[in-house]
């Protein structure tokens, strides 16, 4: 039996998902018809002479497929303080801030109540599932999350990422208490002006915590091996803080010193029992059970641009089980992890059909077909998402991929492949996110007998040579001989097996692959960029391939090279 939980029930959550999902048509029609009666007299719908009608084939007909570059220009007045109803009925008080990892700077989206809900939603109901398999009792979270700066439009509106605006939010504090995992840290360390003393006081705040701490998360898994990594550097340091009762001088910013000397106090048997503890582990593995030895599991977003960390997760989780968290983006979710038991790299994501209205575009050899509905989709096929959210977009084009895995119900069971857009394209070759990930898992295999590993990478189609080719950098655990990145490089080459690649380098259409090794903390430079731009490092996926249009990223990255190789794979 299912226990009542704080506020919320979670047999009832169980219960109301299984209903919805069995009903996914109707409810997904109702959705549709709920947002256009809130936004129907909305300037954009009001033009596109929807005139009312709520069902889905006259939306399909009079509203047209978007990207964010069409929005662009309605949000913008919005952000410039335009409070006519533009996008929705109700005026929009909020800006979210997305990564914009690709373009190198942050799109605007509109955040409304409703997204809020929405988040409260299916944090609930993949809860609701998670504790099913993996009960916790009372207990803390150790919580890699950092706000954003917050600050004012041009118009007022208040701008922030994402999940700022939803950690500013009371509901996100009520909700988590709910699920029995408040955060450690209090709200000076969450929202401090300075990530790496943040970063530093989570750390801290866990090992004051150690034995309540039920769970370790982040919303994105790379935040934290960005944390355990800082860990291996300054674990010798939290324990003087520890024992001394005194925080460390490298934390300046006054507001998280006052509100952590509330919790420090000298603790010399906690520092003395945490030393040991490092002391006795080989190269790091299993410190977070050592650390915290109630943890149930690790849990944040593991598929997609994540799964490259996961290795290093894995090592300093040792036996925990690591657990995806769900599907969703600064334009509002999607899909809720209800299967946690899956081992992650075969996470799949259920959508909630009552938050928002979902289309998908079949993506077959690169050719799109027409969008088909929620219940619509097929067992196997790969898809484009479009959504409709309550927060003023309209088939808004997402620019993910994803593939039916199966179905929850009459709901599909999606799996997040990439992003759409191509990374790698010089000639007639076609490289996608997947493709590069298998290419570098491949390499790095070479690095292994060396034990060392890449800690980051990404890409660049460098076209400032004739024929062009491809740079690959790469950032290192430490120093590699020169015969093994050679053969690095040539097993890079040779591991993009897009027919169009391999063919172009035949014929030298496109020229010989670039390993590019980064001088160690280049990537923390890309996030630190990143940061100074308005976004979190809860958000921070590291671009895994950079154009010449994010000038910034590519400088930072070609500024910081320590050693470069060229490919001799397809050398006759
Ligand atoms: P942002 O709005 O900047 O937080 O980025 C949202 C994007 O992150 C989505 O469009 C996806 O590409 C990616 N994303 C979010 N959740 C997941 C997930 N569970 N698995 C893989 N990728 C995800």
């Amino acid at each position: 039996m299912l226990e009542k939980f704080g506020e919320f029930n979670m047999e009832n959550v169980i219960e109301e998902f299984e209903a919805m999902t069995s009903d996914a048509e109707r409810v997904q029609r109702e959705t549709l018809k709920k947002i256009l009666e809130q936004n129907g007299s909305t300037e954009y719908l009001q033009n596109l002479g929807l005139n009312g009608r709520t069902d889905p084939e006259s939306f399909k007909a009079f509203v047209p497929l978007v990207t964010h570059k069409d929005m662009d220009p309605y949000i913008q007045r919005i952000v410039d303080g335009d409070s006519s109803p533009i996008l929705t009925g109700k005026p929009v008080t909020t800006i979210s801030l997305s990564s914009g990892t690709t373009q190198g700077k942050p799109k605007f989206i509109p955040f409304n109540e409703e997204l809020m809900e929405n988040t409260v939603q299916i944090y609930q109901t993949s809860f609701a599932f998670r504790n099913r398999e993996f009960p916790i009792g009372n207990g803390k979270a150790l919580q890699f999350i950092y706000g954003s700066k917050q600050f004012q439009t041009k118009g007022g509106l208040a701008a922030g990422t994402a999940t700022t605006n939803v950690y500013r939010c009371s509901k996100f504090k009520d909700t988590m208490k709910q699920m029995q995992s408040p955060c450690c840290s209090p709200d000076e360390v969450i929202f401090g002006p300075e990530f790496h003393q943040s970063l530093y006081c989570h750390l801290l705040c866990g090992l004051i915590f150690s034995d309540e701490v039920q769970l370790v998360s982040s919303t994105f898994a790379h935040s934290i091996v960005l944390a355990f990594r800082a860990f291996e550097l300054f674990w010798e340091e939290l324990c003087t803080d520890i024992r001394d009762g005194v925080l460390s001088s490298r934390i300046t910013v006054p507001s998280i010193r006052a509100a952590m000397s509330k919790l420090l106090n000298p603790n010399p048997e906690l520092a003395d029992s945490v030393y040991r503890k490092c002391s006795g582990l080989s190269n790091w593995y299993g410190l977070i059970p050592a650390l915290f030895p109630n943890v149930k599991y690790i849990y944040g977003t593991m598929t997609g641009s994540m799964e490259p960390y996961l290795k290093k997760l894995r090592h300093y989780a040792g036996d925990l089980p690591l657990l995806s968290a769900d599907y969703g983006a600064s334009e509002g979710w999607i899909a809720a992890n209800v299967n946690p038991k899956v081992p992650t790299e075969l996470t799949t994501y259920v959508v909630l059909p009552n938050i928002g209205y979902f289309e998908f575009i079949p993506v077959r050899d690169s050719i799109e077909f027409k969008p088909v509905g929620l219940t619509e989709v097929k067992l196997g096929e790969e898809y484009e998402v479009v959504v409709t959210n309550f927060a003023g977009l309209y088939r808004y084009r997402l620019g993910d991929v994803v593939k039916v895995m199966g179905f929850h119900n009459s709901t599909p069971e999606l799996k997040f492949l990439c992003r759409t857009n191509l990374l790698l394209n010089i000639n007639i070759d076609k490289i996608t996110e997947q493709d590069l990930q298998i290419s570098v898992e491949e390499a790095a295999k070479l690095l292994a007998a060396e034990k060392l590993e890449v800690v980051d990478f990404s890409s660049h189609a460098d076209l400032s040579t004739d024929p062009g080719h491809y740079v690959i950098f790469w950032e290192l655990s430490g120093e590699a001989s020169q015969e093994v990145l050679s053969e690095c490089c040539n097993c890079l080459d040779k591991s993009f097996l897009d027919a169009g690649y391999m063919s172009s380098r035949k014929i030298n259409g496109i020229g010989p692959l670039e390993l590019r090794i980064l001088q160690k903390g280049t990537f923390q430079k890309v996030l630190n960029h990143y940061l100074s731009q308005g976004s979190a490092v809860n958000q921070f996926k590291a671009p895994r391939c950079v154009g010449v249009n994010n000038s910034k990223v590519l400088q930072i990255l070609c500024g910081n090279v320590a050693r470069s190789f060229t490919s001799t794979a397809y050398d006759k």
